[in-house]
């Protein structure tokens, strides 16, 4: 395979070519060779003759094609598929042009991936650490919290809703008596949670791209086969979607896992029980140690006085429609 197919991207790169003609017509009979293929910003005019008459058609996508003259001028990429499509040498030049470029970008990412080797494994280390932090933060929630504060994720996270309802008692006065009735509101919105399925993944895959990685930039790159080349510089490609969830599951994360948020799970829950572990797991996801019955009793009265402040003084409790909505669901 020769290696001197060319892309171009800026015109200009192909006006200053010695033989380039802007004037010069090329039809199927005198079209000879390719010499790559483009992609500009600008519109350039098409240099295809046919039975038809001259295309001059406005493109930025085409091959640039040589005559028998030797002088080169544009084949738009529509015209290269409708006229061109019979013609063999045609053909085979276009997938020379392509298979060349192809090998050669795929050969250069693979390079330079190799020469900034320590950059990049210093990358996925760093990504590995972040990713297993977060692992470590997800778990003493999945670990510590009671089942009914489980289930109320698990439900969340497969229907996307992430509204927790409660019931608030409010009262009015009709008649010059005064009533109280239970009314259905929205304590909060969480911030989606990462499941642990999810964040074991994305650990596998990191593993899975740095062993990739160190694999290829132990290889004799230039002389792999074309395929090869391809499927690693797609595997390797693949790192900055790893990068982006990552980033994703963070801010997550840091929203869903705030102390403010946390608090809210308190009205997950109807048994002492279940209270006193939940609000246990917060404490300690905020790295509150060493905790005793007092600090205990005194968070959750916090959070008891911080939530009526939020219903204009009113009593808030667990909503045990919304919670037995969770539980019929799995
Ligand atoms: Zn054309």
């Amino acid at each position: 395979m020769s290696n001197d197919s060319i892309a171009f991207n800026r015109f200009d790169q192909i006006t200053s070519r010695p033989n380039f003609s802007l004037d010069v017509e090329i039809t199927e009979k005198s079209f000879r060779s390719l010499i790559g293929r483009y992609h500009l910003a600008d519109r350039v005019v098409c240099q295809v003759r046919t039975e038809r008459g001259i295309c001059h058609q406005k493109h930025q996508v085409g091959y640039l094609g040589v005559d028998d003259q030797g002088i080169e001028g544009l084949i738009g990429g529509d015209c290269g598929d409708k006229y061109f499509k019979e013609h063999t040498i045609f053909g085979f030049e276009k997938n020379r042009i392509d298979a060349e470029i192809e090998r050669r970008e795929n050969l250069q990412r693979l390079l330079s991936y190799k020469k900034d080797f320590f950059v990049w494994a210093e990358k996925h280390t760093a990504l590995k650490k972040e990713v297993t932090a977060i692992q470590q933060k997800v778990n003493v929630v999945y670990q510590g919290m009671p089942n009914i504060v489980l289930l109320f994720i698990y439900n969340a996270q497969k229907t996307k809703n992430w509204n927790l309802l409660v019931d608030v008692l409010r009262h009015s006065k009709a008649k010059n008596k005064m009533t109280s009735k239970w009314h259905i509101e929205t304590l909060c919105t969480f911030s989606p949670f990462p499941t642990a399925q999810e964040i074991q993944s994305l650990l596998g895959k990191i593993e899975n791209i740095s062993s990739l990685f160190s694999e290829v930039c132990s290889l004799d790159i230039e002389n792999l086969p074309t395929p090869k080349l391809k499927y690693y510089a797609n595997k390797l490609s693949e790192w900055s979607d790893i990068e982006n969830a990552t980033e994703k599951n963070h801010k997550d994360l840091v929203k869903f896992i705030s102390i403010e948020s946390l608090e809210n799970l308190y009205y997950v829950c109807s048994s002492t029980k279940d209270k006193y572990e939940t609000i246990k797991t917060i404490l300690k996801s905020s790295g509150h140690n060493n905790l005793d019955e007092l600090k205990i009793k005194t968070f959750e009265k916090k959070i008891e006085t911080k939530t009526n402040l939020k219903f204009d003084g009113c009593t808030v409790k667990q909503n045990k429609n919304s919670i037995k909505y969770a539980k019929g669901s799995f």
